[in-house]
């Protein structure tokens, strides 16, 4: 059963990095519902015993009660008849993450730690606006890259979260705002009047470098029959992995989010290593060519505004330049850095970030500021990284040296 034993998804040859071990079995010999396909419960139906009928009728009661109703448990599954229940409930667990701490920001940002079976603490991050509430979900456990900017890159890669972990982020984000249709509603989910809009994957982790995973869980929570997110209010966000990005497109078929952060290979070489082995051009050919990209779905490209790094006039002129060169559908998603302990970097000047997003604007190219949510609770992007996983700035060095040995 691929939730329980999958092999470690791996994006191809040009992963060079160390491939982490995948999820362990859960010691009470349960397997988890939420993540499997259709066809994975039905098999794992048939696997206790049910005849093929029963197993095919059994699935698409359990998806509706599992991604339409959200239930927590077999018990509450009235309409599945009770022998059978308590027959699942031997065998099956539903799955939701377990959550460590929940806070909440004074801006009204949520984080959540979350706990995996086999122990491994992520996080996740509801930002809520007036019109729309974001959820931004983990797709690994630490992360392989290093970015020198981002928290997350601080800590070495545990593991690869599975299906079951990433869709069970958004359904603990509904469980917590209450999202779930009410008993009597039958209708498909309907984004209009709800909080939770839209998606981001811009948690911990490179969810390039978790493929399958990713591609398997998307496709869960776009399901019409359950969860039902439009793909258009999905983002993908990429360091930059060039060789999996088509695939991304025609798989996972989301809007890519990508993290330029820089326009020379000098700078861009230093704060996103990656760089070293896809570079600037390369990675612009490939916005250039991800599918499905046109003026009404737009590249957006990220930059985090590093003081005297990547915020020059120059920089924002050549960053047009490229735009234009490549003939690219972009925004550019300003970020003001975001703080951590013992980071290397400084915001740019709330001055300096003006500036540079008028000159970008004044080119026709949206260029809005992000504004910083939920830096209280270090909720906010690149602060993410679990509190279990704290070292001294030698340990730090050691391990970003280690990381760019193995690019
Ligand atoms: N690994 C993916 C997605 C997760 S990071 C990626 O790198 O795109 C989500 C976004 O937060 C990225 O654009 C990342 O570069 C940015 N980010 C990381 N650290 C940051 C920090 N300290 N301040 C502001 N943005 C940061
Ligand atoms: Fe990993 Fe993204 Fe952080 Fe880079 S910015 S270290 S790719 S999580």
């Amino acid at each position: 059963m691929s939730a329980s034993a999958a092999p470690m998804s791996r994006p191809g040859a040009d992963n060079a990095v160390t491939v982490p071990r995948d999820r362990a079995p859960r010691a009470d010999g349960k397997v988890a519902l939420v993540g499997l396909t259709r066809a994975e419960i039905r098999e794992a139906l048939e696997g206790i015993g049910l005849d093929p009928r029963q197993a095919k009728m059994r699935t698409k009661q359990l998806w509706h009660q599992l991604y339409h109703r959200g239930a927590r448990d077999f018990d509450s599954m009235s309409e599945i008849a009770k022998p059978h229940r308590a027959l699942f409930a031997e065998h099956f667990v539903v799955g939701r993450p377990e959550i460590v701490e929940h806070l909440v920001s004074e801006d009204g940002t949520r984080k959540w730690l979350l706990r995996t079976d086999d122990g491994h603490d992520y996080e996740m991050v509801f930002i809520p606006d007036a019109d729309r509430g974001t959820l931004c979900i983990s797709s690994q456990v630490g992360c392989t890259l290093n970015c020198r900017f981002c928290h997350t890159g601080t800590m070495r890669l545990v593991r690869n979260l599975v299906p079951q972990e990433i869709v069970g982020q958004v359904m603990l984000a509904r469980d917590t705002l209450d999202e779930w249709p009410k008993p009597g509603v039958s209708s498909n989910y309907d984004p209009e009047g709800r909080m939770l809009t839209n998606i981001v994957l811009m948690g911990m982790g490179e969810p390039l470098y978790n493929f399958d995973h990713v591609r398997d869980a998307m496709a869960i929570v776009r399901d019409e029959e359950g969860l039902g997110l439009s793909r258009r209010r999905i983002t993908l966000s990429t360091s930059g992995v060039v060789p999996a990005m088509k695939r991304a497109g025609e798989e996972i078929n989301v809007n890519l989010a990508v993290s330029l952060h820089a326009v020379t290979k000098e700078v861009r070489d230093e704060i996103v290593p990656l760089n070293r082995k896809y570079g600037i051009e390369e990675l612009l050919q490939a916005c250039a060519d991800y599918p499905g990209v046109n003026n009404a779905r737009r590249i957006t490209f990220e930059y985090v505004m590093l003081k005297d790094k990547n915020d020059s006039d120059e920089d924002a002129q050549e960053l047009i330049r490229l735009i234009r060169k490549y003939k690219l559908p972009a925004k550019v998603n300003l970020i003001p850095f975001n703080p951590w302990p013992g980071a290397p970097y400084e915001c740019s000047t709330p001055e300096r970030i003006e500036a540079f997003s008028s000159q970008i604007f004044d080119a026709g190219i949206s260029a809005p500021v992000r504004t910083p949510r939920g830096r209280d609770i270090m909720a906010a992007c690149g602060q993410l990284k679990s509190a279990a996983e704290k070292k001294s700035r030698a340990e730090l060095d050691r391990l970003a040296e280690e990381k760019q040995a193995a690019l």
